[in-house]
């Protein structure tokens, strides 16, 4: 059945107002149709030889290297990002699609004999397989448009499930260039569905389809937490907000830690789930730590995306205000400022703060912008229970020549991930990528994704 697009919504840069294309707006009907396709043309999909699909992820892979630098413009303008990154970002996808392809190959199942639990025998043998589980649902956020909505898309098809993919609307061109890209494979086209629309009209519609097996999500908390209660008894597996910690600790090589804090807390202005969000220092070698984040942040470029600057215009004007919120509320209540403090529009400069408390917003919540507090540490305890205060735990770094003190503290920390002596970072991406707490649920990671969207199916041999 084809429906007609009632109306559209138009698509415009974060920086210049230009428009660069136009959304469809899905009605439910709309939407009803696509996942119904998907769910039809699955069957065929999963009786598929993998060494087929993976060449199809291969194919695509190709393509998206092929048009790295018009899929890199258009994630550039959309969501705000440099080039360069944007242009990376699509390479990098294209890698991580050719390593699921891959992994997707590698998955074997595995025979089990029934004669090592007492009273069993050798007569009973069970074959493991992996099934699809059917048609997943794939919700992406806006900041890497490319990149995590493949991270989602491509371990379903390797699995042999259909996707009903829904980007963000900041970020959607991009998804749907990346789409059309898989499309010029041999992929038949039902297995992937694009979904663009309102939020309020479509997105519990979606969420709550009897269609759908499986929801991947990656977003806000808020968000997250309201699709999970929403689903029926379907697996989800969610990735969410941060306020990862660098914690610097009194023999830490302040040098590396300034340089790895500043890009981790500014890059792609803050808008990263896994950004450095909150600095917690050693009381004694903090005055020298600020001196040298100040230098770097001073020396990182601020402008358009356009100029390749490292801190660009917010993704829309209320992420700018928020973030002027944090800045605003720390500084009432007695914070000093180092440097920044600026506003154009949605562009915020670069901002870090000093003697921040726990009374203010922002040593507790996610800016998902340019502003870094730094919050000094006089109880060495107090790195472990600051850091685990937070209802978020994805992931934290710390900064030490201490392998075993690091290790130690590790331990402790209810987070995902513990990077010693570099910044919080999502990648490579076949590691696992975990978010405790309010961060998440389930495991990603390549071989974690294509786990989280099969199901174990038995075959019991009674000879
Ligand atoms: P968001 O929660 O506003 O939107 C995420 C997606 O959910 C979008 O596609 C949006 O259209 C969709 N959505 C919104 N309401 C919905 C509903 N009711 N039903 C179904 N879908 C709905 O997040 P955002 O602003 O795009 O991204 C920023 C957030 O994402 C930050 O909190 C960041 O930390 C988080 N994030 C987390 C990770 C991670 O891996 N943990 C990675 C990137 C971003």
């Amino acid at each position: 059945m084809s429906i007609a697009i009632k109306n559209e919504k138009k698509v415009y840069s974060v920086s210049g107002n230009e428009v660069l294309g136009s959304l469809p707006l899905m009605s439910q009907e709309e939407v009803d149709d696509k996942i119904n396709q998907a769910s039809e043309a699955q069957e065929s999909w999963s009786a598929t030889e993998v060494y087929k699909r993976a060449d199809i992820l291969h194919e695509w892979a190709d393509r998206l290297v092929e048009k790295q630098d018009q899929i890199g413009e258009v994630i550039s303008k959309e969501v705000g990002k440099n080039l360069a990154s944007a242009i990376k970002e699509v390479v990098r996808t294209a890698d991580l699609i050719r390593y699921t392809a891959e992994e997707g190959c590698r998955i074997h199942g595995e025979m089990l004999k029934g004669d090592s639990s007492r009273g069993g025998s050798s007569s009973k043998m069970a074959m493991v397989e992996q099934e699809p589980l059917g048609v997943v649902l794939a919700i992406s956020p806006f900041n890497y448009p490319v990149n995590l909505a493949a991270s989602k898309i491509a371990p379903a098809l390797i699995s042999g499930n259909a996707v009903v993919f829904k980007p963000a609307s900041q970020g959607a061109l991009s998804g749907q260039l990346m789409i059309e890209s898989l499309l010029e494979t041999n992929l038949p086209s039902d297995i992937i569905q694009f979904i663009s629309g309102k939020g309020s009209e479509i997105g519990d519609f979606l969420v709550t389809h009897p269609s759908i097996d499986m929801i991947t999500f990656t977003g806000s908390t808020e968000t997250g937490q309201a699709i999970s209660q929403k689903a029926k008894m379907i697996p989800v597996v969610l990735e969410l907000g941060g306020k990862d910690p660098a914690i610097v600790l009194e023999d830490a090589d302040l040098d590396l830690a300034a340089e790895h804090i500043v890009s981790g807390a500014y890059s792609y202005s803050g808008q990263r789930c896994t950004a450095i969000k909150r600095v917690l220092v050693a009381d004694t070698i903090a005055n020298d730590l600020r001196e040298k984040i100040k230098q770097k942040v001073e020396a990182l470029s601020v402008g358009t995306p356009e100029d390749n600057a490292t801190v660009t215009p917010l993704i829309n004007n209320d992420a700018a205000d928020f973030v002027q919120h944090l800045i605003d509320d720390a500084l009432n209540m007695g914070a000093e400022l180092i440097t920044g403090n600026r506003r154009e529009d949605n562009l915020v400069y670069p901002t870090l703060l000093d003697h921040v408390n726990s009374d203010m917003d922002v040593a507790w919540e996610e800016p998902f912008g340019p502003v870094l507090p730094i919050i000094r540490i006089n109880e060495e305890e107090e790195f472990v229970s600051l850091s685990n205060e937070s209802e978020y735990g994805l992931q934290a770094s710390i900064f030490t020549k201490d392998v075993q003190k690091a290790r130690e503290i590790a331990t402790k920390l209810d987070v995902g991930s513990v990077q010693m002596n570099a910044k919080t970072e999502r990648g490579p991406d076949h590691f696992p990528f975990i978010g405790a707490k309010k961060s998440g649920l389930g495991s990603q990671g390549i071989r974690r994704s294509i786990e989280s969207m099969t199901r174990d199916k038995l075959f019991i041999l009674n000879l």
